[in-house]
């Protein structure tokens, strides 16, 4: 569990929990058992949307995968119908976890972020810098990776519980 993992049962005090129950108002897009959808009150882009599960968690990595699997299903259906709507040249999706990340809202969350042509493309180059390192440290960050992973897992295989 994330140390930021707070605000009782279903994330009392917290924003889109209060969104999600209709507390606070917002502009959704879909909502399913699981998901809800509702466009963003700060858009970088028209039909800037993020994607939520009706379950409070902080980060990402505080979700059973199989809630993460529906988190991202439902994402990317909702991506191909904001792009649509949008009639955007592309989709860029963010997902931030800590505040190291930039996370401001502590309820799991992923943008969808319709992008055009005309805004002059933004890869992740213009956002973080390149870091060039050498092979040593590669190999050790593959080695450290690994061990988390449990290295003796086959590729392709995973620990999860599908
Ligand atoms: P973060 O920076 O945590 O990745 O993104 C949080 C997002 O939530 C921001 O883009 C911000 O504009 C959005 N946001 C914050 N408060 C509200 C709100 O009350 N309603 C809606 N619809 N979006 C919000
Ligand atoms: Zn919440």
């Amino acid at each position: 569990m994330s140390e930021e993992t707070q605000g009782g049962a279903q994330g009392g005090g917290c924003l889109f929990c209060k969104i999600i129950s209709g507390e606070i108002p917002s502009k959704k897009v879909y909502e399913d058992e699981n998901v809800f959808a509702f466009l963003d009150i700060n858009p970088r882009n028209p039909g800037h949307t993020l994607v939520i599960p009706k379950k409070h968690y902080v980060t990402l990595l505080d979700m059973p995968a199989k809630e993460v699997g529906h988190l991202f299903e439902s994402a990317r259906m909702v991506a191909e119908a904001v792009k649509g709507g949008a009639n955007a040249d592309g989709l860029s999706l963010i997902q931030s976890n800590g505040k190291a990340a930039g996370q401001l809202v502590t309820h799991v969350h992923v943008h969808l972020i319709p992008r055009f042509m005309s805004e002059g493309p933004i890869s992740l180059e213009g956002v973080l810098s390149v870091k060039k390192m050498p092979e040593d440290t590669l190999d050790k960050f593959v080695a450290a990776i690994k061990e988390k992973i449990g290295s003796a897992k086959e590729p392709g295989e995973t620990k999860f519980d599908f």
